[in-house]
């Protein structure tokens, strides 16, 4: 079957009139720090060129301002500096003249992150650390004149057209809300007022590039605040934005101020694509729907549904620029899947690091690392089919290299086959089933069930040995830690150890949290039904009140067990998780009355329970199961043989490092060592 039998809506090209995409999966606007680096020019464009190989119909670029008080990133706002971007827009016409670029123009309001940054009416943002200063008419005046510019910029640099931001607490959307714009001139009060601003903006930039260019305008569908957006005023707002002369209308959810996760693990493929379908039904341009769509069957469906004319993909196009090329040519299985993990994208976006991605490290980093074939083919043993194993086998096999992956267990993923136990982590299973078709399609040996000893590696006339071994849970030394009531967590994921009704889990890390989600979740996962999703966390998707969860309280299964979390620091418990996610851990954890608690000595394990002290006062948890998630160390006894033979021994992962492993050190650590080999 050819892919437009298996795919007859996702490649059907989409005609806008004076130009055309050609096919309906587009990569979605992120920004990626690229845009300041040094040399940030040259490596967006080996960046989107990249992906515009890979197949896809439409391009938007990482976020643009355009002027200083609009954000501290890269501007666009002169001839000059749009010289530079044509660097950019040459490469992806260069790599394919089909493909469209669109530059995004983002103007962040009161989430700039600096001191003049301005907004309609000066209110501060809790997630910002500055009060924004209150824009006059004529400063007013001054942000529209500035985007407009922004968009000749764009053109004149070669990009195919704009998306103008409206969403996710940004200027233009925080004109569109009575909490942040409170003003009482022509660009405040009634609801027609309050969209002057967004309007007028679309509208100059229609009228200053002229007909036969791309404008896309981004609105929140759903903002997710209490007190957002009705869907009257959403509707009402997409149709004028028709008017005002857009081509595409792309549907965004949630404010980033907001309480409610939309692109986490957790979150149900495609969750909110039925209200992009709502409002496609409202308009006659085409609409695009997002989030947490990272596989092709998914988009079809969704466009099958006519839910959207388009799909924006985002991260998975971090994770595999080829997406689109592979399902084209039937090799979905070949797809490294985005497992909505956050940790090397948003994670590092909001840590001030540069974007990349955990399960593909070249992302963001492809004139650095590169995968060459190799000239003279090595034997190359791998000891460890986890995530270090397989990155470094995939990259290393893949280059030509004779690779042998050798694991103890009966199938490979190492830890991550626990990982996707954890109720909302299901996603963690499409990074095996990848490995697994690299490991045909490079024509890796596997040896599964295979406890690999020195003497074995000895005798194989290996010309290089990668150990992968792992780890091994570090059982702290307190008196009686060999009680009958303590498990450690492999126990209790792998459903070998019974939990009783008292709890109490010693570690508050990653592995601690996921722990305590396993054993607290009641019903099905969150990740796999929308109904359970949007009762957790109060969205009431059928009614869509203001903002989609005014006055929705949310529906949360208390825990019939007690559970205390616990660690020693003093810190905040949950404080070292991912920034984008960890609050989502905390929040549900604590809602099913998960009592978590810092500043804890352990002292005893006996028959009682578990002895303490909370900040140096003594405590008794009468507890009867005590499961113990306090880190790991390195799993290094089959290096520790090898240490002084021969061979060219390697060290990855976590057998090489422990202390805060976590798979994207790995897998990174891993494809480096892979692609130099
Ligand atoms: P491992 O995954 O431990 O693999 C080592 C492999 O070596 C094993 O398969 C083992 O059987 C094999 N082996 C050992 N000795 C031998 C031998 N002598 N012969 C043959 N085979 C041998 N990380 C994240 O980044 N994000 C997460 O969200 C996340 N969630 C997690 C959730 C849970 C519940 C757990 C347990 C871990 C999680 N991690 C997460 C951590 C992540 O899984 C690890 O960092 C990663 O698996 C380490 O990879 P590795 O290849 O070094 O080791
Ligand atoms: P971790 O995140 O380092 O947490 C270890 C926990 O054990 C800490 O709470 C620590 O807190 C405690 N601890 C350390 N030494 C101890 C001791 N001797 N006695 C008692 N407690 C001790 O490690 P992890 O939870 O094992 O996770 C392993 C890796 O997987 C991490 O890198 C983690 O990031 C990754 N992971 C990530 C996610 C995710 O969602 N991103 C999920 C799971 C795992 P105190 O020292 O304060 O007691
Ligand atoms: Fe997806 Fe995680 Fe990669 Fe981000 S880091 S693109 S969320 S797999």
């Amino acid at each position: 079957m050819g892919a437009m039998d298996r795919y007859p809506h996702l490649f059907l090209p989409l005609d806008l009139g004076f130009t055309a995409l050609k096919n309906r999966l587009l990569m979605g606007s992120m920004h990626t720090g690229l845009e300041e680096a040094e040399n940030g020019f040259e490596k967006m464009a080996a960046f989107y060129a990249e992906r515009a190989r890979g197949g896809v119909g439409m391009i938007i670029t990482g976020g643009i301002a355009p002027n200083a008080e609009a954000g501290s990133g890269a501007k666009l706002a002169t001839s000059g500096e749009a010289a530079q971007h044509r660097i950019v827009t040459d490469a992806v016409h260069r790599a394919d003249s089909d493909v469209k670029i669109c530059l995004q123009i983002l103007h962040e309001g009161a989430l700039a992150p600096h001191k003049s940054c301005v907004s309609p009416s000066g209110v501060k943002s809790r997630i910002s650390a500055f009060t924004p200063i209150e824009l006059s008419e004529d400063g007013i005046e001054k942000q529209i004149t500035d985007m407009v510019n922004c968009a000749c910029r764009a053109k004149e640099a070669g990009y195919d057209g704009v998306e103008i931001i409206g969403s996710a607490g940004y200027l233009l959307s925080s004109f569109l809300v009575e909490k942040t714009n409170q003003r009482t001139d022509k660009w405040g009060g009634s609801y027609e007022n309050r969209m002057r601003f967004p309007l007028e903006v679309v509208r100059r930039i229609r009228q200053a590039v002229g007909l036969e260019y791309i404008v896309i305008f981004r609105i929140a569908a759903m903002d997710m605040l209490q007190g957002g957006m009705s869907w009257d005023e959403v509707v009402q707002l997409a149709k004028r934005m028709e008017q005002a002369g857009v081509n595409i209308i792309s549907t965004h959810f949630t404010w980033h101020e907001a309480s409610v996760p939309t692109i986490a693990t957790m979150v149900p493929r495609a969750a909110f694509s039925g209200v992009a379908g709502r409002l496609r039904k409202e308009l006659s341009v085409p609409v695009i729907t997002s989030n947490r769509i990272n596989m092709p069957d998914v988009a079809e469906e969704v466009l099958a549904r006519g839910d959207a004319d388009l799909i924006s993909m985002a991260r998975p196009m971090l994770a595999d620029p080829d997406l689109v090329q592979k399902t084209l040519e039937g090799r979905e299985d070949e797809i490294n899947s985005c497992i909505a993990c956050n940790q090397a994208c948003l994670d590092h976006l909001f840590n001030g690091q540069n974007v990349s991605c955990l399960v593909n490290p070249r992302a963001c980093h492809e004139l650095e690392l590169t995968y060459e074939p190799v000239i003279k083919a090595k034997k190359i043993a791998v000891v460890g089919a986890g995530p270090a194993g397989l990155s470094f086998a995939t990259v290393a096999a893949g280059r030509g290299h004779d690779v042998t992956l050798f694991d103890k267990a009966v199938d490979i993923g190492g830890q991550f086959n626990l990982a996707r136990k954890i109720p909302g982590k299901e996603e963690f299973s499409e990074t095996i089933r990848y490995y697994r078709r690299m490991i045909d399609v490079h024509h890796i040996t596997l040896r599964l069930n295979t406890e690999v000893t020195a003497d074995m590696l000895r005798a194989a006339g290996f010309d290089e040995v990668v150990i992968a071994t792992g780890i091994q849970p570090r059982l702290p030394e307190i008196d009686g830690i060999s009680h009958a009531k303590v498990v450690s967590y492999i126990e209790v994921i792998k459903g070998y150890k019974e939990v009783g009704q008292k709890v109490a889990i010693m570690g508050a890390g990653g592995i601690g949290f996921d722990v305590a989600e396993l054993i607290s979740h009641t019903g099905k996962s969150t990740a796999l039904d929308i109904d359970a999703f949007a009762r957790e966390w109060g969205i009431d998707f059928k009614n869509h009140p203001r903002g989609g969860v005014t006055d929705v309280e949310p529906v949360v299964v208390k825990s019939d067990k007690e559970i205390y979390l616990m660690q020693r620091k003093a810190t905040p418990v949950g404080r070292g998780l991912g920034k984008t996610t960890g609050w989502t851990h905390r929040l549900t954890l604590a809602r099913r009355g998960v009592k978590m608690i810092n500043d804890v000595d352990y002292l005893k394990i006996d028959d009682e329970g578990l002895h303490i002290t909370i900040g140096g006062v003594p405590d008794i948890l009468p507890v009867d199961t005590i499961i113990i998630c306090a880190g790991q160390t390195p799993f290094r006894a089959l290096f520790d043989d090898l240490k002084d033979s021969e061979l060219n021994i390697h060290l990855i992962g976590g057998a090489y490092e422990a202390g805060e492993l976590d798979a994207k050190r790995a897998i990174n650590q891993a494809s480096r060592l892979a692609a130099v080999i």
